[in-house]
């Protein structure tokens, strides 16, 4: 969910440019998330029924794309995956102490409320105040088939929610006023046309 401010730099992933040049060395999948409006993002994602090596390289995956995108957390319908398999990393200094990985993710109680000020990889140049629970106790499963239950509280409350959201189809935008909600449609269509007008070369069946 919300992108980290400060610039993320990971000792162990080889730098984005170094990552182009030798793309095999690497053994990181950095993927493309899908962005608002995407249809992907607003459908339901189904539970992972066996946790194997395709489950492990998804989260991988996941993992490297949020840090590539300076993210705290990722779903995996943001990178096309229709999967419940969240990722999640707070702590943009030191980046994978705080790492969790979930499959199947569930809120088993909540309590408080907590107004944040929230982004997304997916809901590109727009930030905005979403009320949630402050108090989250969540239960999943790890890649190693160990059930766990996490207790959160503040940004991390907040993170659990706002990616289990997308595991539901749901984006932060759609927590906020209907108003607030086509202000922000009507600046995306703006910016639309206006990287339109800007390269008409790309537009489909330009001469
Ligand atoms: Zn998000």
């Amino acid at each position: 969910m919300p992108t980290a401010r400060r610039r993320y730099r990971d000792k162990r992933a080889p730098s984005l440019a170094l990552r182009r040049r030798f793309p095999l060395i690497s053994g990181v999948s950095v993927l493309s998330i899908h962005r608002y409006p995407s249809r992907v993002l607003t459908q339901h994602a189904a539970e992972i029924t066996q946790i194997n090596a395709r489950a492990a390289k998804l989260l991988n995956d996941m993992v490297d794309t949020m840090y590539a995108s300076n993210g705290i957390g990722l779903a995996a319908p943001q990178i096309g995956s229709l999967l419940r398999a969240i990722v999640i990393d707070t702590d943009s200094e030191s980046r994978g102490k705080q790492l969790i990985k979930i499959i199947n993710p569930e809120i088993l109680e909540s309590s408080g409320s907590v107004v944040w000020e929230e982004g997304c990889l997916s809901v590109v140049n727009y930030t905005a105040d979403v009320t949630r629970a402050r108090h989250v106790l969540m239960r999943g499963w790890t890649i190693e088939h160990k059930e766990v239950q996490i207790e959160a509280s503040d940004l991390l409350a907040v993170c659990i929610q706002h990616e289990i959201d997308h595991l539901d189809g749901r984006l932060f935008i759609d927590r906020i006023s209907a108003l607030k909600r086509s202000l922000y449609r009507k600046r995306l269509n703006k910016q639309v046309r206006q990287d339109e007008d800007d390269a008409p070369a790309k537009r489909p069946g330009a001469l």
